[in-house]
């Protein structure tokens, strides 16, 4: 077992923070003879104990300050086995190929006549030019970022210009634990994976992290200027947190 102190990371100037302060890695549970490989994360922040997926895949036990580790461990690996179900489930979704709200179907071959790697979408269908089952996920994150790069940044143009947001620069990411960021010199950070989901979805994170340009906080003000600009961002905020769930 992996021991890591980690820092604290607390940055006022994100509009996103957490507080972790300690790590324990690579623990494991054997539930119906399925092994789950967990990390424990002892928090002086939460309030309860909970399982945390990532967009990695990484299931993290989040415990908080006034509970131990083994309690925390008894109650959701031996009392809660229904929530254990759920996290393969997710885990399981987390292995398939997505692009703007539609899965994908892979198919790998390797053509003799192009020597290199290559990626094509054909409709729904991924091809991809690789003899290494490894390159498969790599070929398609490398991808799907690129889209990103060339998607994203033209929807913050266009909802900027719309409602009057001025911002520095916008950077695609791989973030495990965010869609996006909003940083106080303007910068706006988004997840490439951001690209598995249809357009309104996309939307919604880009007009999100661009009201965070004007608050700076999930208040009830903030949850109005999402509104003004996009009326029924409700239905993809709930869409969008139903990937991890
Ligand atoms: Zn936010």
């Amino acid at each position: 077992m992996n021991f890591q102190i980690k820092r604290v990371n607390f940055n006022f100037k994100l509009a996103h923070y957490y507080i972790v302060i300690l790590i324990l890695n690579n623990k494991s549970v054997n539930i119906n003879g399925n092994k789950i490989t967990y990390s424990v994360k002892k928090s002086n922040k939460a309030k309860y104990v909970r399982l945390k997926i990532n967009l990695d895949g990484e299931i993290h036990l989040i415990v908080p300050r006034f509970v131990s580790i083994s309690q925390a461990e008894e109650l959701m690996f031996i009392k809660n086995k229904a929530i254990l179900k759920n996290y393969q489930n997710i885990q399981n979704k987390l292995r398939k190929f997505y692009f703007l709200g539609n899965e994908l179907k892979v198919v790998t071959g390797n053509n003799l006549r192009q020597s290199k790697t290559s990626l094509i979408l054909d409709n729904k269908l991924l091809i991809l030019n690789t003899n290494k089952v490894e390159n498969i996920r790599k070929l398609y994150n490398d991808w799907l970022k690129k889209e990103a790069e060339r998607y994203i940044p033209k929807r913050v143009e266009y909802f900027s210009g719309k409602a009057g947001f001025v911002y520095n620069k916008v950077v695609i990411r791989g973030q495990k634990n965010r869609w996006g960021s909003c940083s106080s010199n303007g910068t706006l950070s988004f997840n490439y994976k951001l690209m598995y989901f249809n357009n309104k979805i996309i939307d919604y994170v880009v007009v999100h992290e661009l009201c965070h340009l004007k608050e700076m906080n999930h208040s009830k003000k903030f949850w109005k200027l999402v509104e003004a600009i996009m009326p029924d961002y409700k239905i993809h905020k709930h869409q969008l947190g139903l990937f991890l769930n």
